[in-house]
This record gives C-alpha cells, sequence and structure tokens, in this order.
C-alpha cells in the first residue's frame, strides 16, 4: 500500500482565504515551563491554533453553501472514503475557466472511467506554480457552473481542487458554490500534490473533517491510497 498526501501543511499565518480569519499556532505552553509547573517530573509542551473552518485543505459543507445545507458535524463519512480520479489540466491558464469539454477530453487522456459514487480530483498545477506567493489566493483557474454540472451528472459526490476556490475568482466562483447546492454535491479545496497522482489511475481517496457542530466546512488531512 501506498499513501500519497494531498494537504498543505499548516503553519502560523499559513495563506487563507482573503477575507478570512488568520492561521494562528503557537506555543501555549513551553517545555521549560511545563517542567518548572509540574516540579521537575515531567514536562509536557501543549501548542494551540485558531484558523478559519476553511483553512488549509479543507472540505465545504453543504451549509457552507446556504442556511438549509448540511453543517459539516452531519455531512455523510462515507463520502469521505470512496474511489477516485485525477485529471491533469495543467494546460488551462490562470484565472481561466475549466469547461466540460475540457474535462471530457482529459477524462479520455486519463483513460479511466469516472467512479459512480466517487471523486474527481483536478489538477491545474496551481499550487506548485504559485504557492506562497499572494498570486496562489487570486490566480487560479477553475470550473464553470457547466463543467460543475457536467461533474455531478457523472454520478460523484464531490470533486477537489489544488486552489483555494473551485471556480476562478469572481461571479463564477459564486455560482459554482449556489450550484453545488442545488446539484447536492460538494467540493474540497486547497489540495496539493495532485501531480504525483496524474497517470496512476483509480485510487481510494480519504479525507475526514472534524466534527464541528454546525459548522461551514472542515480541515482534513486528504489522502490518495493505492493498493
Ligand atoms: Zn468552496
Amino acid at each position: 500500500m501506498k499513501i500519497v498526501d494531498l494537504s498543505r501543511e499548516l503553519y502560523h499565518r499559513t495563506p487563507t482565504y482573503p477575507g478570512q480569519p488568520p492561521i494562528i499556532h503557537g506555543v501555549w505552553k513551553s517545555h521549560e515551563e511545563a517542567f518548572v509547573e509540574s516540579g521537575n517530573v515531567q514536562g509536557n509542551s501543549v501548542m494551540f491554533f485558531s484558523m478559519p473552518d476553511h483553512g488549509g485543505t479543507h472540505m465545504d459543507a453543504p451549509r457552507h453553501f446556504g442556511v438549509n445545507g448540511t453543517p459539516i458535524d452531519q455531512y455523510p463519512l462515507e463520502n469521505c472514503y470512496v474511489r477516485g480520479i485525477c485529471l491533469d489540466l495543467r494546460h488551462i491558464p490562470p484565472k481561466a475557466e475549466i469547461t466540460p469539454e475540457h474535462l471530457q477530453e482529459a477524462v479520455k487522456k486519463a483513460g479511466v472511467s469516472i467512479p459512480k459514487g466517487g471523486t474527481v480530483l483536478l489538477c491545474t498545477g496551481h499550487h506548485e506554480r504559485t504557492f506562497p506567493s499572494a498570486a496562489y489566493s487570486t490566480d487560479n483557474a477553475g470550473v464553470n457552473v457547466a463543467a460543475t454540472e457536467w461533474l455531478a451528472k457523472q454520478g460523484i459526490v464531490h470533486f477537489g481542487i489544488d486552489s483555494m476556490r473551485p471556480g476562478p475568482i469572481g461571479k463564477v466562483n459564486s455560482l459554482v458554490h449556489k450550484a453545488c447546492l442545488e446539484l447536492d454535491i460538494t467540493h474540497i479545496e486547497s489540495l496539493c500534490n495532485l501531480e504525483a497522482l496524474i497517470g496512476k489511475g483509480e485510487f481510494l481517496y480519504v479525507g475526514f473533517p472534524m466534527k464541528w457542530r454546525g459548522g461551514t466546512g472542515s480541515p482534513i488531512r486528504a489522502v490518495a491510497i493505492f493498493d
């Protein structure tokens, strides 16, 4: 078995979505401090973090798209452990729309079919090209509404992308989120290392969210597993 890590490293002040709170990771209690406090028996260090529920590699809960959408604590865990494929879309320029035609071509090139009830990961090369520069937060290519509808029609439960948003920045991205609610699918954002999956066929995708009550999303440790 081989596990490919598709998750961004989390660290103090790693880029977050424009307008969302920063990711804070710090020392709550140092080893030295704890050692003194515990009477020189054992000094346990503790760190703390604060982050938006859409920080780092994460899954959007349908609650993010609308007040009646399923929150992350009620999102089916079965959907977080599914078969997946990865499509090579690295030829799509920054900020451009990925269309149904692009997806169809990429599926043909990948030589595998889209697993029913599974996921499709879109490798745009955006993370590889831009992280952690300012362009990472703005310049991604992404699906348009027609491509989102096309993906949903293939019977997937979600799709994933190696950028902070599924559509290109602006109105299209907003409409893609709305379409996800209507089509009853969701998406995974800020994946990385998708290049490692290209040409490798089908894998098992695993990415469980944390159980935030009423949460609109959650960081996940996304991986692809090969037998
Ligand atoms: Zn989203």
